[in-house]
């Protein structure tokens, strides 16, 4: 895999389970995100990896209110560390706290189709 990857590629992944990333050649850091360009020195030579599929809680926050349309309430966003990435998600159930382990638990979509990973407490 040397393509950059897209958006539409790196969602694909998300709903087969599979985390894809971007690691910088240049400074070697490594985006859980589809980039066009690494955000830390510009670089463009993008190299698609995967991600781990377990990790750890990063940080996490609660949504008691959350932006419209969305009409459930008091549900766990998580940023969680796999490898040398970092990727934004829901946690499907329970409360995890910073630096508990999680892993992949699948996907929501959100009304405009767009994707995100589900991560559960190990
Ligand atoms: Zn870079």
């Amino acid at each position: 895999m040397s393509d950059r990857l897209t958006h539409a590629e790196w969602s694909d992944a998300v709903e087969d389970g599979d985390l894809l990333g971007q690691e910088c050649p240049d400074c070697g850091k490594v985006q859980g995100t589809p980039k066009a360009a690494c955000p830390d020195c510009g670089s463009r030579g993008l190299e698609t990896v995967e991600l781990p599929s377990e990790g750890t809680v990063y940080t996490e926050t609660t949504i008691h209110v959350p932006p419209a349309p969305i009409e459930e309430r008091g549900y766990q966003v998580v940023v969680v560390q796999l490898g040398d990435a970092r990727v934004m998600g829901r946690l499907t159930d329970g409360e995890v706290d910073i630096g508990d382990s999680v892993s992949v638990s699948g996907f929501v979509e959100d009304h405009e189709g767009y994707v995100a990973p589900t991560f559960a407490a190990e």
